[in-house]
């Protein structure tokens, strides 16, 4: 299979270079065509592209915007795999591709957002939650967001439109923005677990196994992850951590799962008691969640996926089978961390 890609590789690049080598990868010689023409999307895009109107961009950021292809612009765009032909394919494994992934976006320092975006065709923005519909925005609109609610079981986003003042907006139809290098297309495709949902499961996997809330079994099939049994929810002390509410509220935002406000800042400070902190992570929790219990946070996880139902934001929440190979490569890679290999 690798040897074929490569044989289709090295035909693509014949036909489309005449002049390199064969020795000359495919991402070497689209570095070369990037040197001519490389386009961005600078209104918090993270690739470069080939094409000025590249298909695989959400059309309301189009055309994109020609620059030079500089090593800045190397270091911190990724390639299409639209565009310029350089798919996670090349990966031998999720696994690797996941650690890549990983490392890219960590050496990019946190940046943290205050806005949603609409993810999803024609969404009703309301007076109050599940209220009187006000207007509905397009897939790709973006809206500042105010404060997170829970009402009736589910989550919502308080919100300000520019054209439209203060509503409401469900959460399974809107995402925070994530980075200064992602933006939310709307989701028509049917993978659903996108890169800081895998980082969070990354995350609160390692988190969980480190605390034994998660345990590692073998059953003679090797290792696998297993929520930890009932009688550790009862524990005493308990197996959760008393500050794991402020640690998991911290990373809800620094992985783009809820948008910045200020008690980010008061979480991340010097100033607060462990308890003044717990008791602001707890209503971050209960605005996202409904409960600040963490075992019933925990519980409401599809069993070792670590990734809550109400962090999904799409209408189907089912997993791809892009989506299962993907977490399967975290789980299989917080394993090979935390088990003795011969
Ligand atoms: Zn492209």
């Amino acid at each position: 299979m690798k040897r074929l890609f490569c044989m289709l590789l090295s035909a693509m690049i014949i036909t489309m270079l005449p002049a390199v080598t064969l020795a000359e990868t495919r991402e070497e010689s689209v570095i070369q065509e990037l040197k001519d023409h490389c386009y961005i999307n600078p209104d918090g895009g993270n690739k470069v592209h080939l094409d000025m109107n590249c298909p695989g961009v959400n059309p309301r950021y189009l055309p994109l915007t020609e620059v030079e292809y500089t090593e800045e612009i190397s270091n911190k765009y990724h390639f299409c795999p639209v565009c310029c032909g350089i798919t996670e394919s090349a990966y031998t494994s999720e696994k690797e591709w996941f650690r890549d992934l990983y490392t890219r976006y960590h050496t990019v320092p946190v940046s943290l957002w205050s806005d949603l975006q609409v993810v999803w065709h024609d969404v009703n923005f309301r007076e109050s939650p599940g209220g009187k519909v006000i207007c509905r925005f397009k897939g790709g609109e973006r809206l500042e967001c105010l404060e997170e609610v829970w009402h009736n079981g589910s989550l919502w986003y308080h919100a300000r439109s520019a054209g439209y003042g203060e509503g409401y907006i469900g959460g399974t139809w809107a995402k925070p923005l994530w980075h200064d290098l992602e933006n939310w297309p709307v989701n028509d495709n049917t993978d659903n677990v996108s890169y800081n949902m895998l980082f969070f499961a990354y995350w609160l996997g390692t988190y969980e196994v480190e605390h034994g809330i998660t345990i590692i079994v073998d059953e003679g099939s090797g290792p696998s992850l297993s929520i930890a049994p009932p009688e550790a929810r009862n524990a005493q002390p308990s197996v959760i951590p008393e500050d794991m509410r402020i640690a998991y509220a911290i990373k809800l935002y620094e992985y783009g799962l809820i948008c910045k406000d200020q008690k980010y800042d008061k979480l991340k400070g010097e100033d607060l008691t462990l308890s003044e902190k717990d008791s602001i992570a707890s209503s971050v929790l209960q605005n996202h969640y409904g409960t600040d219990d963490m075992w019933t946070i925990l519980r409401h996880m599809s069993q070792a996926i670590f990734i809550n139902e109400t962090d999904w934001h799409s209408p189907r929440n089912q997993l791809s089978p892009k989506d299962s190979a993907r977490l399967s490569a975290i789980m299989e890679i917080i394993l090979d961390e935390h088990t003795e290999r011969e």
